[in-house]
């Protein structure tokens, strides 16, 4: 019988009922024991309602309050220093690794946070060191697992398997200088066999085992360590399922098949190119083999025949007892269930599957493949070629004029007039800003009134009049703000936003929305991606009110904000029935027509944020010129319709750029802001070398966390940078976007920053 595997729900929660938990036990509304409650609540409805769709294997274990990466550092003793011994309790240390805490006498920073591979969520990166103690402090595998036993399902713990984790961990700063976080293994083995034991002893069958860096370039040096590793652990663990996602093992498999697991699972829907070859590799051993064919990071429709005729290979070649149908990866990049959805037309409905609706469509598939004369079944499998058939209908219908100007767009239409050097001197006159010009990222506080306003617009309990005239109010509000503090170059503060590209999709042709589709993005942060569904197009100007208003009411000069093309595109659901380049370009057509909307309204200053460029990189480096070509042309598009006396900006949250500066230069924005302030000097040394011309303000401190940063750190922040950045480059901001703190540390921290740019006028 093929069985079916769901490899991880999300954990929020079908009301995000998780975030709400979190936020209140941060606030001080909800104790420990509530909030404790509030998540069992949401992990028996998780794991029920999965069962209920008739999936064989329901995950277990990798339910998070906040990451499941910090979840595995805090059970294995992973706790940086400046977290012990601050008189917290063991969870007040756990959110204070996750978020940074400035309370009651406590002052210290987040970890550092990275995104998970290429999707949009974040996990807490591990800091090891020669000095680190692992012991395990306690077995969430097995707490979970016992939790949902005791509800009658018998589930598959998830565990992130030992070199992933130690690989996608950091040197802590205290490390020596050479120092490799897989140096760890043997110390870190015991821990895990402890763990395995436990789960074995407990009477679990089998045990999801992620090594995601196995699809990376990277994992065929670690050859040694997972052979050395999988030998040791196997023989005391449950069967272990070795798991892999997001994109192709490629040689890998060669290694990968001579370990001592039971199981393997690749990612069809990235990769579904591997699949010869993984079977060929694997058909020698007894190595049961699951098929990830159900998306885990798209919200379309599973297309049943498509996926049964990958299931029939392997089940030709291997036999029905060795294969496994499953979801490429874990759900939790997928919202909870299309049920919570009531605006949706019967049409788009039929379009889309969500989490719960996945869990129902591998059941299916596995029943289908398992031979089931079951008449729901055939029902299901009719029903679904239908839906599909319509789909493609759908499809095939587009927009001839937005397809007719793709295919116009010329080189010349890439390129500013003149290059970045004439560029800044005109923009100079133009601006008038001084010496490290300060800046923000673009967002102020979303503040509780901002949201409530949204709310009861969205309600009908206030009209459009009045919501614009709310939004004046703030605008004008947050340009006081600026002015008062001394900033140089202002934002509206984008308080008109619900989203940096929800806002956009919502004006834009060719995109739907959900009412309830969040995802989670970090921490207790979700997002709500909108969904692409046809070509796109602008009808008319999207942020031209706004920006113009928030100039009419300063004599500074204002920066207009857009999402760029890349970021648009990476954080909604894409199709995907055509490619992304060409979402891409019809998004960057739209921008494009924004841009120069702007400019003619008198915004000399734009800002085209393209934090998802580094993120949408494939996760195989032979892929990365093609994507780089097409991305970096894409916001060339969006920006270059403007005169030199326009300064463009683009914002990147994170900044791991290390390999792809020719990319970042040939972006050719005249300023970039990048996140710095938990990075190390490394990376400016970086653009040193490469010798990047154009203009860029290293973040000078961490937004993420309502911690204030002192004025002396931030000197001494700028001190560093202008050690290596010549300083008629450099401009001064925060790591990013200050939408998700308050106003109090927003005053405080901006305060410090514009005193400590005062100083360096006088000393730099
Ligand atoms: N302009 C956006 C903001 O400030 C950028 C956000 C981001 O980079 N994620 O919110
Ligand atoms: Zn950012």
């Amino acid at each position: 019988m093929v069985l079916s595997s769901v490899l991880g729900f999300p954990r929020i929660g079908a009301n995000r009922e998780v975030k709400k938990a979190v936020e209140a036990y941060w606030a001080g509304k909800l104790s420990a024991e509530e909030l404790t409650k509030a998540a069992a609540e949401v992990k028996k409805t998780s794991w029920t309602s999965v069962k209920a769709k008739g999936v064989d294997l329901v995950s277990s274990g990798e339910f998070s309050l906040y990451d499941h990466v910090l979840d595995h550092s805090a059970s294995f003793n992973v706790i940086p220093k400046r977290y012990v011994g601050l008189g917290l309790s063991d969870l007040d240390v756990y959110f204070a690794m996750g978020r940074g805490r400035q309370a009651d006498g406590v002052d210290v920073p987040a970890c550092e946070m990275k995104k998970w591979f290429d999707s949009n969520y974040h996990f807490v990166v591990p800091e090891l060191s020669e000095e680190t103690q692992f012991k395990l402090n306690f077995n969430k595998a097995l707490e979970e697992y016992n939790e949902a036993k005791a509800h009658g399902i018998v589930t598959r713990p998830v565990v992130l398997g030992p070199v992933s984790y130690l690989v996608l961990g950091k040197a802590a700063k205290e490390a020596k200088d050479d120092f490799e976080p897989i140096s760890l293994l043997s110390k870190l083995l015991p821990v895990y066999k402890q763990l395995l034991t436990d789960l074995k002893s407990a009477g679990v069958e089998s045990v999801q085992i992620e090594e995601p860096i196995l699809v990376l370039d990277k994992a065929a040096s670690f050859d040694k360590q997972f052979a050395i590793a999988y030998a040791e652990l196997a023989p005391v663990a449950p069967k272990l399922v070795l798991t892999t996602y997001f994109a192709r093992l490629d040689s890998n498999i060669n290694f990968v098949a001579k370990l001592p697991i039971a199981g393997l699972h690749i990612d069809l829907v990235r990769a579904p190119g591997q699949l010869d070859e993984v079977v060929a590799a694997i058909k020698p051993t007894n190595i049961v083999l699951s098929l990830g064919v159900v998306s885990g990071r798209n919200i379309w429709k599973n297309d049943f025949a498509a996926s049964i005729k990958f299931g029939q290979k392997a089940i030709d070649a291997l036999g029905q007892d060795r294969v496994i149908i499953a979801t490429s990866s874990s759900l939790l990049h997928t919202p909870v269930t299309l049920a919570s959805e009531k605006k949706l037309t019967e049409q788009q409905r039929d379009w889309f599957s969500f989490a719960l609706e996945k869990a129902g469509e591998v059941a299916t598939i596995a029943a289908v493949l398992s031979g089931s004369q079951d008449s729901a079944i055939a029902a299901a499998l009719e029903a679904n070629k239908v839906s599909i058939g319509k789909r493609r209908e759908f499809e095939a219908t587009s927009d001839d004029a937005v397809r007719k100007r793709v295919a116009s767009i010329t080189p010349e239409m890439l390129n500013r007039k003149s290059p970045f050097a004439v560029r800044k001197e005109v923009q100079a006159k133009h601006l008038d800003l001084p010496k490290f010009p300060t800046t923000t990222i673009g967002s102020f506080p979303q503040t509780k009134e901002i949201r409530t306003a949204r709310a009861k617009l969205g309600k009908g309990e206030i009209t459009v009049a009045e919501y614009d005239e709310f939004i004046k109010k703030e605008i004008e509000t947050v340009v006081r703000f600026q002015e008062k503090v001394g900033l140089d170059l202002l934002v509206h503060g984008e308080p008109e936003r619900n989203d940096m590209v929800q806002y956009f999709g919502e004006q834009l042709n060719g995109f739907v929305f959900t009412q309830n589709a969040w995802v989670q993005s970090y921490g207790s942060r979700y997002v709500r991606p909108p969904i692409i569904v046809s070509d796109v197009s602008r009808p008319g100007p999207m942020t031209v009110k706004w920006s113009s208003y928030a100039q009419s009411v300063t004599k500074k000069p204002m920066k207009g904000m857009l999402s760029g093309p890349v970021t648009i595109l990476n954080w909604s659901f894409p199709r995907d029935d055509v490619t992304r380049k060409l979402q891409s370009q019809q998004l960057a057509l739209a921008l494009r027509d924004e841009v120069i909307d702007l400019e003619k309204a008198g915004i000399s200053a734009i800002q085209v944020d393209e934090p998802a460029i580094r993120e949408g990189l494939p996760l195989r480096r032979s892929d990365w010129d093609e994507y780089l070509e097409w991305a970096v042309d894409t916001f060339k598009l969006s920006t270059a319709g403007v005169t030199d006396a326009t300064q463009t900006h683009s914002h990147f949250c994170y900044s791991d750029f290390d390999d792809i500066f020719p990319s970042i230069q040939r972006l050719d924005a005249d300023v970039i802001s990048i996140e710095f302030s938990k990075s190390d000097m490394k990376l400016l040394h970086t653009f040193k070398q490469y010798g990047y011309s154009n203009q860029i303000g290293p973040g000078v401190y961490d937004i993420h966390s309502p911690r204030v940063p002192s004025e002396a750190e931030i000197k001494d922040r700028l001190k560093a940078t202008l050690a290596i950045i010549p300083d008629h480059l450099v401009f001064i901001n925060p790591d990013c976007g200050l939408k998700t703190r308050g106003w109090k540390e927003t005053e405080a921290s901006l305060a410090n920053l514009v005193a400590a740019a005062r100083w360096a006028r006088q000393n730099a």
